[in-house]
Formats: structure tokens, C-alpha cells, sequence
């Protein structure tokens, strides 16, 4: 077996600034756009690697380049192809590809090695394979890596250069010409948007947005906490479980939520929740050693809420609303129609098979009931 490029030396500082460049965030069209995946490698370092991995060094062909000069001249030739690989947009430098699949041919004598990844993960080795021609098998553990991998590799090029099907494409764009994707792009924005607005008619209620300064904000996530009934017999309220008031701490002031209590003579009555800025008055319910009462202070050891838990007697309540305000959250008190439409969602179905009592692997936490 000849040695390869690869193994003799590599233009290191162009993959590396290629490489650096693949990761950067909003580079425009560029596969990891699909689905994020862990530790992807850039397709620089993938494109250069098989390159330089399928081409013979030249000191492998001294009948060629006799001299230590003739082979640096064709190693610098190599590297050439190499750098062109690297630059930006190579996906509208085909020309480039079609060179350095050339030059892997005559160094493979017309017999080009299929490339096998069996870990594919985010699928750079296998797309850049493709792309410079070679026969691929990509695969891996994970259904997810499989699954871009697939719609990377398998469904987008059977779809290249193919129109819409969507009616509504159909009907406007009658005889335009679609290259690589853009027709499926097309398809997948029109049906896309079917899904979108039919999901928004079966459950849309359940997504009610809030008025913040005049404007309708979609609300990202309700906040809630556990309650048990303090034990405490003059005060009895629902108190709250919450490890922390303090909703964001990224900028000063902090933003809280706190309980709001009503106190009479038959007990106290945590009537809602109201967002505020600075520092909480209490800084939290609960902690490893037990749970205090957020009206009365009374401190309750946590086999009791335990055992409230097992009996059934939890009960949860919202404790903030976080709202989408475009760059940044806006955090709200909750509102009854906010908590009524939250409580509203009731799924019609509940996994009911009962969990192992000792399982291996991981722990299972003691089960509560919420009903
Ligand atoms: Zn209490």
C-alpha cells in the first residue's frame, strides 16, 4: 500500500482557519442547519482528511519525481486542490469537487473505495464523501444521527432538481425551473405551515398569549410549584415547595416571584403569586433538610411532604408566567385565566403500567400522586 498524503504532512493552518470558520454561528446554507448535533466535525477537516487520505504521497512515485524538488512541486500541487477545498460556499463550487475527484481517481487507478463510517453521527464524513463522488455506507447507534444522516444523504439528493408538489406552487409557478433543494424546501414550507395552523386549531387554546405594554406576547413557559398543606393548625394554607424565588439573576435587579398571603382568624390563604424586582423576602421553601412555610414559617421535615406526596394531597399552583417579549423574557404574575387554561389540558391518556421497584442503572424516585 503506497503511503498517502495524509500521512507525510498536510496544510494544516488552512484546514484549521476552514475548520474554525465551518463552526461559526449564521454562516448562510450549511448542513448542521438540519438538526443540532454534539461535537460535529467541520466539513473542512472532513474533506481534506479523505482527500488526503486517497492520494498517494509523491515520494511513493519516484519514476515521477525523482527529485526531493519534483516532490515537493507535486505535494504543493496537491495541497493546491486541498486549499481550494477550504474556501468559502463550496457548495456552489462544483467545478472544485469535480477536480479533486479526478485527481482521487487516477491515484486509485480508476477504482474508487467505497468509504465506510459506521459512527456517523452528524454525517460530515459521509455528506463531504458524497460530494467528492465516492461510494458511501454511513451508520450509527443512534436514531437520531441515523435519521439526518438519511435525510441528508438519502432523501435530499433524491429530490434534487425536482418541483414542488404543493398545489399552491403547482398553480403559481408554472414552468420555473427548481435546482438542487428548492422545490423540497418549497414543499416543506407549504406543508410546514399546514401542520403548523392545524395544530394551532386542535390545541391553540391551550397557548394563550399575554398582554405586556399593549402587546399580544406568546408565553414560553408557566412556572409552578408543589404545594402540601401546612401543618401548622392556625395556618393551613397551600404552601409552596420552591427551592428559589428568584426567577433570573442575569441582570440586576433580579426578578422574583413571591406568594401573596391572606391572614385571618381561621387561618392564612396564599390568595396568588406577584413578580417583583430586587431581592424576595424569602429566599426559598425548601432545601435538603426540610421545607418552611412560606406564611407562617413553620418548618416541616421532609417525610412529611413525602408523605403527603404518597397520599395524594400534593397539589401545584402557577408561580410566574414567562413571556417571549422577541429578545429576551419577560417574566408576569399569573393570572386565573392563564392557570385555568393551563389546568384545562388534560391529557386524554397516561402510561399506567407500574415501574420496577428496584431498577438497574437508575433510581426511580419515590412516587407522588397527582390527580
Ligand atoms: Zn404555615
Amino acid at each position: 500500500m503506497p503511503k498517502k498524503l495524509i500521512e507525510v504532512a498536510l496544510p494544516l493552518d488552512t484546514i484549521n482557519d476552514a475548520s474554525a470558520y465551518d463552526k461559526m454561528p449564521g454562516i448562510g446554507a450549511h448542513p448542521k442547519g438540519i438538526h443540532h448535533w454534539w461535537a460535529r466535525l467541520p466539513l473542512p477537516t472532513a474533506r481534506a482528511v479523505l482527500f488526503a487520505s486517497l492520494v498517494d504521497d509523491p515520494s511513493e512515485h519516484p519514476d515521477q519525481f525523482p527529485t526531493e524538488e519534483a516532490q515537493d512541486a507535486e505535494r504543493e500541487r496537491l495541497f493546491g486542490i486541498i486549499r481550494e477545498l477550504c474556501q468559502k460556499k463550496m457548495h456552489l463550487k462544483q467545478d472544485v469537487f469535480k477536480k479533486a475527484h479526478e485527481e482521487i481517481l487516477r491515484h486509485c487507478d480508476g477504482n474508487l473505495p467505497t468509504v465506510l463510517d459506521p459512527f456517523a453521527g452528524g454525517g460530515s464524513i459521509p455528506l463531504e464523501a458524497m460530494r467528492l463522488g465516492l461510494p458511501v455506507i454511513a451508520s450509527d447507534l443512534n436514531p437520531v444521527a441515523v435519521l439526518i444522516n438519511k435525510a441528508m444523504l438519502e432523501i435530499l439528493p433524491e429530490f434534487a432538481n425536482q418541483p414542488p408538489v404543493n398545489p399552491e406552487s403547482k398553480r403559481r409557478n408554472v414552468g420555473q425551473e427548481w435546482k438542487n433543494a428548492h422545490g423540497l424546501a418549497e414543499d416543506l414550507r407549504y406543508y410546514g405551515r399546514l401542520i403548523n395552523e392545524e395544530a394551532k386549531r386542535r390545541i391553540g387554546k391551550y397557548y394563550p398569549t399575554v398582554k405586556v405594554n399593549g402587546k399580544e406576547l406568546n408565553v414560553i413557559t408557566w412556572l409552578w410549584a408543589r404545594t402540601v398543606k401546612c401543618p401548622n393548625p392556625v395556618c393551613g394554607c397551600e404552601m409552596p415547595l420552591v427551592r428559589s424565588f428568584v426567577l433570573s439573576s442575569k441582570r440586576k435587579p433580579n426578578v422574583f416571584t413571591q406568594p401573596v398571603v391572606e391572614r385571618s382568624s381561621e387561618g392564612n390563604r396564599i390568595t396568588g403569586y406577584e413578580v417583583g424586582e430586587g431581592e424576595p423576602e424569602i429566599k426559598g421553601t425548601v432545601n435538603r433538610s426540610g421545607a418552611t412555610c412560606a406564611c407562617c414559617g413553620e418548618t416541616v421535615k421532609l417525610e412529611h411532604v413525602r408523605k403527603e406526596g404518597k397520599d395524594g394531597r400534593i397539589g401545584f399552583s402557577m408561580i410566574a408566567i414567562v413571556a417571549d417579549k422577541g429578545r429576551g423574557k419577560s417574566y408576569l404574575s399569573p393570572d386565573e385565566a392563564q392557570e385555568r387554561i393551563a389546568k384545562s389540558a388534560v391529557p386524554a391518556w397516561k402510561p399506567d403500567s407500574s415501574l420496577p421497584e428496584k431498577a438497574l442503572g437508575f433510581r426511580i424516585q419515590a412516587l407522588a400522586h397527582f390527580d
